[in-house]
């Protein structure tokens, strides 16, 4: 069987060349007489994949030297309840800007054991565009951003303004090393790997040292940045299978030629995709234009039956994954890192049909 092309939200398209080295070395990593999974995460060959992994992160993304990289389980949604356990001291508030579901479950979890203020929210406008400016509360733990909303379809261009020692906190789950990233702005910056870095399973926390040791006495190791810092990120038996895979996506980032090559590929592709509904008669951005994510591009048919009709025209020409996430309906495109080109192309030539069809 083929392999379709894969516009899915998450878990996400992967570059070929990772999967086809990932599943030779399944059997039998380099060298070695073991496979990759079957390597104690205590001994050398696995010890080598994580330090190399890192390092390619510290060149990638710049990162700082007095920040920590740490590699995790329990995705973005384990960070959220992490953050303010982590970060917020009694009695204090945490910020958030609400830009999107993923923020609204960030809050959520920082609300059920203490204060949180709304900094910011477009939920008036069905997330359909980016919140204003935020207005702090009065010294806040930190201000919590997310830089690009996976299901609504928008995205920050650039971080928020945070109050001089505010610590900026960002989830980037469906962005990070999309394209540059200015830590010097951000005490924390989180991602599950799954959409755009790798398979699920692992997620990645750059947090500055100074904000490692915040947490309550009361927190349990496991759930303390501090404990995994501490124990370069094996406090426990680490997800090797995503923490290998994501190795090898890091490398051919590099290869690419980093972030900046990356960004100028994603903003092309976006662009193609955004001119062509823009162009549309019959279909329709469901974003304002302003707030457009170059991540995952939201847009309809018009009506749920004709959201229909485009998935199947789409599934005959071998392109899956378009359904809108079920909180928003029509029909959203993951253009990630490792998206192909030839998948654009292919899309186009099905928005082409499909409205040759519906006008004709
Ligand atoms: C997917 C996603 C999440 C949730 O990730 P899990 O790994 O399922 O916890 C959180 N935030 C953003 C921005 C996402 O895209």
């Amino acid at each position: 069987m083929p392999r379709l092309f894969n516009f899915s939200a998450g878990p996400a398209v992967l570059p070929e060349s990772v999967l086809a080295h990932a599943s030779q070395h399944l059997l039998c990593l380099g060298e070695t007489g073991v496979g990759a999974l079957e390597h104690s995460h205590r001994g050398d060959a696995f010890a080598e994949i994580l330090a190399s992994a890192e390092a390619r992160i510290r060149r990638l993304a710049d990162v700082p030297d007095d920040i920590d990289v740490l590699f995790l389980q329990g995705g973005a949604s384990l960070q959220f309840a992490m953050l303010p356990a982590n970060l917020r001291g009694d009695g204090q508030t945490a910020d958030y800007i609400i830009s999107g579901h993923w923020s609204q479950k960030a809050i959520e979890a920082a609300r059920t054991n203490g204060l949180v203020h709304v900094a910011a929210s477009s939920e008036d406008s069905g997330f359909r565009r980016l919140p204003d400016n935020p207005v702090s509360s009065t010294q806040p733990a930190y201000l919590h951003y997310t830089s690009n909303n996976t299901i609504a379809g928008t995205q920050f261009s650039a971080p928020p303004p945070a109050p001089d020692n505010i610590p900026l906190v960002c989830d980037a789950s469906s962005d990070l090393f999309s394209r540059p990233l200015d830590l010097n702005l951000h005490d924390l910056v989180y991602a599950g790997v799954q959409k755009n870095l790798g398979p699920a399973g692992l997620t990645v926390v750059l947090i500055r040292r100074q904000r490692l040791d915040r947490a309550r006495r009361t927190l349990p190791a496991i759930l303390r940045y501090q404990a995994h810092a501490d124990a370069g990120s094996l406090y426990h038996t680490p997800p090797v299978f995503s923490i290998f895979v994501t190795e090898l996506v890091l490398r051919w980032l590099e290869e690419q030629g980093g972030l900046q090559v990356m960004a100028q590929r994603n903003r092309a592709q976006a662009d193609r995709l955004y001119d062509r509904i823009d162009a549309s008669t019959v279909l329709e951005g469901l974003v304002d234009r302003e707030a457009r994510s170059l991540m995952n591009v939201v847009f309809s048919a018009g009506s749920p039956a004709a959201d229909t009709r485009f998935l199947a025209l789409c599934q005959q020409a071998g392109v899956v994954g378009l359904r809108g996430h079920r909180s928003v309906g029509g029909l959203r495109a993951s253009l990630y890192n490792a998206q192909p080109e030839a998948a654009v192309d292919r899309l186009l030539e099905v928005i082409d049909a499909f409205e040759a069809e519906t006008s004709g």
